[in-house]
């Protein structure tokens, strides 16, 4: 098919506006092809990828090592039975609690991030017997019903009211309005360790560990949302190592697949698991805990570990941040801020339209960046942790040249 068939199927079948909008932002190409820090499309154009699939591409695309775990499992038996046990869950479980903070321990395994938050505000009420829930505001945690009301953006939740019941927001990094919104009845305080969708918004240090501190002294859980904080995107394991706090539930989804399937898990402590282990059936899932998605995600740790990613994410992002601040210091009428940790960086920029312009022209140097989801503002750059730094010192060559146009018209945008 040409990429102008394909388009006019997803015009016609899939959602004719955003395929509008992704044509007028000069994505008008169809992928066909993947590997480390680049996409291809039926073209041939070769793309850097700069998004990773909003931080999925920790490996980047198609890992061998992740593909033949994959390949392995596809032959023997993909999909599991249910009813038997399977080894691939069990050892990933086992690989997740050790990696996991604190007493972390127990694992169940889904398909997304949305779907491991749902276990986590689940599996906190069932817990504590208690129903509610304190989310940040400007939180990003998914769009399926209970996730969405822990969502802290407006835009996405008003027209699906009414949403859940007992959930609040209070501002992200705000101890004292978290030690005030949390009481006798609250279930859990669910937080991302960097608020990633709503702007690449790193908390006071420290934040993480009070929020545990504040949940704990009340009865009431910390949920960590560590579906795109996760999986060494911030130089660490998870982002709650950066301030030692230890959640009693962490949800884990996006990067732990590998790029290669989609996985989830809500890990929890025996603690924050006594419910289901007195009623295991509670919650459950027909495809979580396959045998590809599991060995998917213990090769995705394997690799991490045995190519050293967690140091190589920290060091490529310091080397990547630093690069950002000297274009952001040349071009103060265009860049605001720099911010983030690890490889999970975000230019905070002076007006939304240029967030939008900046995306385009990076698109047309075949770059692949967007802005996040709840901030237009924010330009996210979330490249796959192996990327080397000549590939960067091209990024941000281009990126230079990008933000060097935006500003010469930023006062008409
Ligand atoms: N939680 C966080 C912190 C996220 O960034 C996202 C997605 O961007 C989600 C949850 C939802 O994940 P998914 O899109 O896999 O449902």
């Amino acid at each position: 098919m040409t990429p102008e068939e394909v388009m006019a199927l997803y015009e016609k079948y899939i959602n004719p506006s955003a395929t509008r909008l992704f044509r007028f932002m000069g994505l008008a190409s169809v992928e066909a092809q993947a590997e480390g820090w680049t996409i291809t499309d039926t073209e041939g154009t070769e793309f850097i990828d700069c998004l990773g699939g909003y931080g999925m591409f920790a490996l980047g695309h198609k890992n061998p090592k992740v593909v033949e775990a994959v390949e392995r499992e596809l032959h023997a038996m993909p999909m599991c039975g249910k009813v038997l046990f399977n080894e691939p869950a069990a050892r990933l479980a086992e690989k997740l609690a050790a990696i996991t903070p604190g007493e972390l321990q127990y694992n169940f395994f889904c398909n997304s991030g949305a779907e491991a938050v749902e276990g986590c505000l689940k599996i906190a009420r069932l817990a504590t017997g208690r129903k509610k829930i304190v989310a940040a505001r400007n939180a990003f945690h998914g769009k399926t019903l209970g996730a969405l009301t822990a969502t802290g953006r407006d835009l996405y939740r008003d027209p699906f009211k009414p949403l859940l019941e007992g959930f609040s927001h209070v501002p992200f990094g705000d101890s004292a309005a978290l030690e005030k919104a949390v009481d006798e009845a609250t279930a859990a305080v669910i937080l991302e360790p960097i608020q990633g969708e709503g702007g690449i918004i790193v908390p006071p240090a420290g934040y993480l560990k009070q929020a545990e501190e504040i949940a704990h002294r009340k009865g009431a859980l910390l949920i960590a949302d560590e579906v795109q904080t996760g999986i060494g995107r911030t130089g660490t394991w998870f982002g709650a190592n950066h301030d030692g706090a230890t959640p009693d539930l962490m949800a884990v989804a996006k990067a732990l697949g590998g790029g290669v399937m989609p996985v989830g898990s809500v890990v929890g402590t025996p603690q924050a698991w006594a419910g289901l282990i007195e009623a295991p059936f509670l919650h459950t899932s027909t495809f979580g805990g396959g045998q590809m998605a599991c060995a998917a995600g213990l090769a995705t740790l394997q690799v991490i570990e045995e190519e050293n990613l967690l140091q190589r994410s920290a060091e490529t992002g310091a080397y990547f941040k630093k690069g950002l601040e000297a274009i952001a210091e040349e071009f103060p009428q265009v860049i605001t801020e720099v911010r983030g940790r690890g490889m999970m960086l975000g230019l905070y920029l002076v007006k939304e339209g240029a967030g939008g312009m900046l995306m385009a022209l990076m698109i047309n140097r075949h770059i692949i960046v967007a802005y996040t989801l709840n901030n237009p503002r924010v330009i996210r750059i979330e490249p796959p942790l192996i990327m080397p730094a000549s590939v960067v010192d091209h990024v941000l060559e281009e990126l230079r040249a990008s933000v060097r146009e935006v500003a010469a018209v930023i006062n008409d945008l």
